[in-house]
């Protein structure tokens, strides 16, 4: 009876050794799911929504969109960002300018919300999903976006009104829109 009453516990134990167990007995079974960086990092997957490093693009000729109109920095929560502008002389219309000198960003400050990007009137930043952002110093988290020698983007023509759009429209508008060179994108 005692031998009976001593395998029985033992088989009691095991049972609820079991039980507590099931989670990690049950993951034992399933596909692993770790990703193991960096060997994986040609292949890492981001979320769609992913947030990781703020960028201005520069398209081919060095040009961005940035107007300078401080709006990033204006709709920033904690001052990361700061639009510094200088003024030039239009060369089509010989009137001063309001002009992007510096765009900075404090990427140690930033808490990724998006706002500046929402803000922005035309579309001159973005986020990239570009994550690795370790350095020894934090001074060199401080990033200008706006490359050196980079100026803005012409701007495009307003639409034509309706009338010139008519058959009867000079010859000399449809020259001009001949004539003009449409940045390309970055
Ligand atoms: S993502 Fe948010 S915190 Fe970061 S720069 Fe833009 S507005 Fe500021
Ligand atoms: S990045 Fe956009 S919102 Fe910020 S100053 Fe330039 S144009 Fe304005």
């Amino acid at each position: 009876m005692k031998l009976i009453n001593y395998c029985k516990n033992i088989c009691l134990g095991i049972w609820h050794l079991m039980q507590g167990m099931y989670i990690t007995l049950l993951n034992m079974c399933r596909p692993k799911v770790t990703e193991q960086y960096p060997e994986n990092r040609g292949k890492y997957e981001y979320g769609e929504r992913f947030r990781a490093l703020l960028t201005m693009p520069h398209d081919a000729e060095n040009h961005h969109k940035c107007i300078a109109c401080g709006m990033c920095m204006n709709s920033c929560p904690n001052g990361t960002i700061q639009v510094i502008a200088k003024t030039e002389t239009d060369p089509a219309t010989g009137k001063p300018k309001r002009v992007l000198d510096k765009h900075l960003y404090n990427l140690g400050s930033c808490i990724f919300c998006g706002l500046c990007v929402a803000a922005c009137p035309t579309g001159a930043i973005r986020f990239t999903n570009h994550f690795e952002h370790a350095v020894f110093t934090k001074e060199r988290l401080l990033l200008q976006l706006n490359r050196p020698g980079s100026s803005q983007q012409a701007a495009k023509p307003a639409p034509a009104p309706a009338s010139a759009l008519s058959p009867a429209a000079p010859a000399s508008g449809e020259k001009a829109a001949a004539d003009r060179v449409e940045p390309k994108n970055a």
